[in-house]
């Protein structure tokens, strides 16, 4: 008789803080297809098409630091309430 205790979960691995992602332009936003990281559908894009979460992509970025699969938009430079020339 072995008195196996079962082994205790891992804490999983160090997440580091999320950083938001700025995904407000509409180049974002397309037909809805399911996401390449939950399998839910999303209209969400990636800047490499990639149909995903925006909470998704934090989640994946917090969790693969380092990696640049999922960026934020650049900020809008030179927009200081001008719009109509
Ligand atoms: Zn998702």
């Amino acid at each position: 008789m072995s008195t196996r205790r079962p082994a205790p979960v891992p804490p999983g691995p160090p997440v580091g803080p999320v950083r938001l992602l700025d995904w407000r332009d509409r180049a974002h936003f397309a037909r809805p297809e399911r996401c390449v990281l939950c399998q839910k559908t999303t209209p969400l894009r990636s800047h490499n098409d990639e149909p995903v979460h925006k909470t998704c992509a934090e989640t994946w970025n917090a969790e693969q630091p380092g990696e640049t699969r999922f960026l934020s938009d650049p900020p809008k430079s030179g927009g200081k309430g001008n719009d109509h020339t």
